[in-house]
C-alpha cells in the first residue's frame, strides 16, 4: 500500500458526500445480507437517492427494517472513512474491481469505512459515518430482475 496526498478527485463524481457515503454502506449491507452484487446503477441526490441491484424479487417489510437497522448501526458507530492507494495488481487481489473504469490508471483509490466496507471509488465522502445522519428507506420495487431501493437521510 502507498499513500498519496496529491491525488485528484474526478469531477464527474462530486456526489453529495453524505448520500454517497450512505450508498457505500447500503451496498455492503446488501452484499452481506443477500450475497448479491453492489448496485449496478445509482442516482445520488441530496434529498433522495436510489440504488439498483440485480436481484430475484422485491424485499419484505422485515428485510427493509433489517437493512435500515444495520445501516444505521454502522452510521452510529461513527467509523472513520479513509482512503488508501494501491497498485492495480495489488488492488485486484484484494478488492472487487469489476466496476472500475477502463481509464482508472495504475493507482487505485480504495475507500474504507472502518472495517465494514472497502471499495474502489473516486467520489467524495464524509470523514466519519456519524456525519451521514439517519438512513431511511423510502420504498423499494422490483421489475424485470432489478430491485430499486429509494432512500433518504434525516
Ligand atoms: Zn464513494
Amino acid at each position: 500500500m502507498e499513500t498519496n496526498n496529491n491525488h485528484e478527485i474526478k469531477s464527474n463524481k462530486q456526489y453529495h458526500p453524505q448520500m454517497h457515503s450512505a450508498e457505500h454502506i447500503l451496498n455492503q449491507t446488501m452484499v452481506r445480507m443477500f450475497n448479491c452484487k453492489r448496485s449496478f446503477s445509482n442516482h445520488i441526490e441530496k434529498k433522495k437517492s436510489k440504488c439498483d441491484y440485480h436481484f430475484g424479487r422485491n424485499l419484505t417489510e422485515s428485510e427493509i427494517e433489517e437493512i435500515e437497522s444495520k445501516v444505521n448501526e454502522v452510521i452510529q458507530k461513527n467509523l472513520l472513512v479513509t482512503e488508501e492507494f494501491y497498485s492495480k495488481d495489488e488492488a485486484e487481489t484484494k478488492f472487487n474491481l469489476s466496476k472500475l473504469p477502463e481509464d482508472a490508471g495504475n493507482k487505485i483509490r480504495i475507500i474504507k469505512i472502518g472495517d465494514y466496507d472497502a471499495c474502489p471509488c473516486s467520489g467524495l465522502h464524509v470523514s466519519h459515518t456519524s456525519e451521514i445522519g439517519k438512513f431511511k428507506i423510502i420504498s423499494t420495487d422490483f421489475n424485470e430482475g432489478v430491485l430499486r431501493v429509494r432512500f433518504k437521510l434525516g
